[in-house]
């Protein structure tokens, strides 16, 4: 799953808590990041919002440009897997081709900075925002890396055993999906899932980056509690594996009782922060200074809002 909740309604005063794996990780990263993206953004989309709110809404949707090619990565999988779940074939250099074209028409839209406007639909890159130098081999790398992931999910063995299986056994292909926990909705969008002929659920999630096992042990949890709460699984048939595509690695996670449990228990301790400091934000009384800065300063080289925050 890629940081892709922005797709999700923003935060209203008062309003539920929408809790995500991104949005737990940010809450640990940096508390300032945290309400720049959750509450100093609000309302940033409306043409008579005030200019620094329309600035840190535009600035939380930039993305660096190694996240914006596992975007791009996710998107062309997910065309493949409509096409061939409509019976369709796609030839890998035609994928190709097409995510080639998405990255020219985005990196073109970026670098005239189009994006300032409609933040939320045209692609920033934090690059070209920020004047960072970049060189034409480094873009070049970038491109690079998406043809091979793509590549390499054709690869695959566990993309062939998806291509033979019967569509009706598919059980989710990048979709939303929610459940409840204690008042607070949590929200996931697993990549790929479907049940297996010896009646396994194998949920799978595309990465394009290096392995971070402890992230990628809370998603997959939270992933097993929505199967569990959506679908109604038991956890002993949850095959959960995040398969990178730069290298071809496929990790395996069989999770438990006690895992689903540990994650339950972390997701509440994560909401029980997460309701203190939207207590803190009365509307039209923002404190930023009860949402303090990270002291890991080398976080902020790669921050989106590193220009509105000012450190120190
Ligand atoms: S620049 Fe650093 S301190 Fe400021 S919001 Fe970003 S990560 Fe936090």
């Amino acid at each position: 799953m890629s940081d892709q909740l922005d797709l999700w309604p923003e935060d209203a005063p008062g309003g539920r808590i929408a809790w995500s794996v991104s949005r737990h990780k940010r809450l640990g990263d940096c508390l300032r990041k945290y309400y720049l993206q959750h509450y100093g953004s609000r309302g940033g989309s409306k043409p008579d919002a005030p200019a620094e709110v329309r600035d840190v809404y535009m600035l939380k949707h930039l993305r660096s440009r190694h996240m914006w090619v596992g975007e791009v990565v996710h998107e062309m999988a997910e065309l493949a897997l409509s096409a061939w779940r409509r019976g369709d074939t796609v030839p890998v250099a035609a994928l190709v081709e097409r995510g080639t074209r998405r990255m020219r028409a985005q990196y073109a839209d970026s670098v005239q900075r189009f994006y300032r406007d409609r933040p939320r639909y045209v692609r920033g890159l934090m690059e070209h925002e920020y004047d960072d130098t970049v060189s034409r081999e480094e873009w070049r790398a970038q491109h690079d890396r998406m043809e091979r992931c793509l590549h390499t999910f054709f690869d695959l063995e566990i993309t062939a055993t998806i291509r033979e299986t019967p569509v009706w056994q598919w059980l989710a292909l990048e979709s939303f999906g929610s459940f409840d926990v204690d008042g607070t909705t949590v929200m996931v969008k697993p990549d790929f899932a479907w049940r297996a002929d010896n009646d396994r659920i194998v949920i799978v999630d595309w990465k394009t980056g290096k392995p971070r096992p402890n992230d990628e042990w809370l998603q997959m949890a939270v992933y097993g509690l929505f199967a569990r709460s959506a679908w109604g699984l038991r956890t002993e048939i949850l095959d959960c594996r995040p398969v990178y595509l730069d290298t071809g690695e496929i990790s395996m996670f069989q999770l438990s009782d006690d895992d689903l449990r540990t994650a339950l228990d972390e997701i509440r301790v994560s909401v029980k922060e997460m309701k203190r400091l939207a207590a803190l934000v009365v509307d039209g009384d923002l404190d930023p200074e009860a949402f303090p800065k990270t002291d890991d300063v080398s976080y902020c080289n790669h921050c989106n809002f590193r220009r509105v925050c000012v450190r120190p």
